[in-house]
């Protein structure tokens, strides 16, 4: 999938043969790659690739709260750490988490709290730290989508996973899983999230412009295409276990 590293806007977002510059249908998913429990350290991980975007995230806890301040006596907290590497984008990104980070950070941990039972662990925290290796377009989709499945390869207890996803509008044209371009040069951008436990939305978010019918058709997209992405990440929790079963029935591991 080419990947356009410089900040030039394209005058057509579409080309000649009617599919977009990367060669998809206008509602057809980038390529979707999952695994579960890639990192040793962790309690849980997961790694995606999402077209362009390189992504890891690591889950820790139930644990001590650091600082202790921020504690809660009735409840366990959530936090969430969303950093993008300093060559993950072509301009070179500062180290320092800027607003941008702060504001996805919390974004994702808003996602992903409803699903969590924070209540059965007061005074301690879960802690998601995420890492965008390589970026392009839909990152904080990307990232709710994998961290989900860091906290379901944690063990911890979830009333379902969460699966986020960009739709939008470019060129005049409704459109799913937007790339870097597109959320640059389109016209609007909707990354939005299901909780399927409840089949509710936990994220939307929405900037450009469209009218109400085409919002309302945006997020029918967003629905065909939250199915999609769901049953990915089901097969990445089945193949770790699938995995471990085998290794059992092998007697490598007992
Ligand atoms: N981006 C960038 N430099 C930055 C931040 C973002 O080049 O400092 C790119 C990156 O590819 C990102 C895209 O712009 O995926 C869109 O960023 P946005 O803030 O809309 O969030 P995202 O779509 O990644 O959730």
């Amino acid at each position: 999938m080419p990947l356009i590293i410089k900040d030039e806007y394209p005058e057509k977002l579409f080309r000649d043969d009617g599919k977009r510059l990367d060669g998809r249908d206008k509602d057809e998913l980038r390529p979707i790659k999952m695994e579960v429990g890639v990192l040793e350290n962790a309690d849980g991980s997961a790694y995606l690739e999402w077209g362009n975007n390189k992504i890891y995230a690591a889950v820790y806890g139930p644990r001590e709260v650091h600082p202790h301040h921020l504690a809660k006596p009735d409840r366990g907290i959530l936090r969430v750490f969303y950093r993008m590497a300093t060559f993950s984008v072509f301009e070179r990104k500062r180290p320092a988490p800027g607003r941008r980070e702060k504001e996805i950070s919390m974004v994702i941990s808003d996602c992903l709290k409803p699903v969590l039972f924070l209540e059965l662990y007061p005074g301690t925290a879960f802690e998601v730290y995420i890492n965008v290796l390589d970026a392009d377009g839909g990152t904080r989709c990307a990232c709710i989508t994998v961290a989900a499945l860091a906290l379901a390869d944690a063990g911890v207890p979830m009333r379902s996973l969460v699966t986020a996803v960009a739709v939008g509008k470019i060129d005049g044209e409704l459109i799913t899983d937007l790339s870097g371009i597109e959320d640059k040069a389109g016209e609007a951008d909707l990354p939005c999230a299901i909780t399927w436990f409840n089949e509710e939305l936990s994220l939307l978010q929405f900037d450009g412009e469209t009218d109400l019918e085409e919002f309302s058709k945006c997020l029918g997209l967003a629905k065909n295409a939250f199915s999609k992405i769901y049953e990915i990440q089901l097969d990445a929790l089945k193949k770790k276990y699938i995995e471990i079963q085998e290794e059992y029935s092998r007697g490598e591991k007992k």
